[in-house]
């Protein structure tokens, strides 16, 4: 599943300028510079952001990705032990946010475990989901199997790139946008009841379907559910593939996407994440190979690929890769010295993609950006989406 998770839009009580909204910002403070120093000095910093791909099936046949093409024999995929290593290792204590993707991650029988090693661990980090949801059923299935093993707040994160016939075109599976509603739908419902279940919606930019942006954001807001909007930026190791020809459109579209991206903030698409990105993406385009947000990938973040090998980020070249948990522990592989060598190599700006949860990520550490982020929710008082209607 290439689709990230933009921003959180906290359940809990962080609004206006309540304490604990003020204490927020000041751990952030601390990680920024923290995350600062890990950067100036290459030297590994304790995790914020982990993302662990564990398979690369999906039953989906996106034209933006070849996954699919080349599924991953189970019995090679990250084990439950590997997934123990990681969420035992003392540089994941203090992880805030763990995606658990794929591939079609709900196609992981032991996807339950794999969280709950997690939640036992680490009990205050949130753990998102992403699914492409074209499978209800197993979705809530899944689901509740995960809420019965774990104590943490779960995201579940649906893509919806369309709401017509064009979701096809992008994804693949005719009559799919129905099912995917569905999806949507039952775990808004099945959230109602449980607090700890946030539903996100994501919806992924492409030539065939720029008209059903605002369409899938105000079905977003008719929910009462989180929207996030993605760009792509391929990866040679994860997506097996390069979408140099959606870089190109979106080159060739630029005026189009940037009277979309203020079409979107008008309608509501405000946040301060948002924000940022939409104003960053033209200029990254314009300015293309220069990433215009400085990278903490492999700093404060890593990825897991489905084998079991510890990247910098989700679209990490095998250049960028630390080590394998086929091979060593995490914590050795973390502070190894070819983990050194390549983050100076990501300090050497070698790469600059602009995908999107890698430069939220990175962005979290951006002090002009931590400033906006707090101005709006301590002096503004803007508060997070609805995230769950009234029952
Ligand atoms: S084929 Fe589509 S749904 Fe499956 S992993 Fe790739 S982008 Fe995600
Ligand atoms: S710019 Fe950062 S996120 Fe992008 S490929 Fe390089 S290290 Fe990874």
């Amino acid at each position: 599943m290439r689709d990230c998770l933009l921003e959180r839009g906290s359940g809990r009580a962080d609004n206006g300028i309540e304490m604990g909204a003020v204490a927020n910002e000041f751990r952030d403070l601390s990680r920024m510079v923290v995350g600062h120093w890990s950067r100036h000095a290459a030297r590994p910093a304790p995790l914020r952001n982990l993302t662990l791909s564990l398979t690369y099936r999906c039953n989906a046949r996106c034209v933006m990705c070849n996954i699919w093409e080349n599924p991953s024999d189970p019995k090679a995929e990250v084990t439950l032990d590997q997934a123990r290593d990681v969420a035992n290792s003392r540089w994941t204590r203090g992880l805030v946010s763990l995606s658990l993707t794929g591939g079609e991650p709900l196609l992981r029988e032991d996807l339950a475990e794999v969280a709950a090693t997690f939640s036992r661990a680490i009990p205050n980090c949130y753990i998102s989901l992403v699914t492409n949801g074209l499978m209800p059923s197993l979705t809530l299935r899944r689901i509740e199997q995960i809420l019965s093993k774990t104590t943490n707040e779960i995201w579940m994160n649906v893509s919806i790139d369309s709401l017509d016939e064009s979701y096809n075109d992008v994804r693949g599976i005719p009559g799919g946008e129905r099912k995917i509603q569905e999806t949507a739908e039952g775990l808004v419902e099945r959230a109602r009841t449980e607090a700890r279940l946030k539903v996100g919606i994501l919806y992924t930019l492409m030539p065939e379907n720029i008209h059903q942006a605002l369409p899938v954001l105000q079905y977003a807001q008719r929910l009462g559910v989180q929207f996030t909007l993605n760009v792509i930026n391929g990866g040679d190791v994860f997506y097996q593939q390069k979408p140099d020809t959606t870089m190109a459109w979106y080159r060739e579209h630029l005026a189009e996407i940037k009277a979309l991206f203020a079409e979107l903030a008008a309608a509501g698409y405000d946040r301060p994440l948002a924000r940022k990105l939409m104003d960053v993406f033209p200029q990254y385009l314009e300015e293309r190979p220069r990433r215009p947000v400085a990278c903490f990938s492999g700093f404060t973040s890593c990825f897991i690929g489905p084998f079991g090998d510890v990247y910098t980020c989700v679209p990490a070249s095998e250049a960028y890769r630390m080590g394998s948990l086929k091979e060593n522990r995490f914590d050795e592989i973390w502070t190894s010295e070819r983990a050194r060598t390549v983050r100076e190599a990501v300090n050497r700006h070698e790469c600059n993609c602009l995908l999107t949860c890698e430069t939220t990520n990175s962005l979290k550490f951006s002090p002009s950006f931590l400033l906006e982020r707090a101005r709006d929710r301590l002096v503004n008082g803007k508060r997070p989406p609805v995230l769950i209607p009234p029952g």
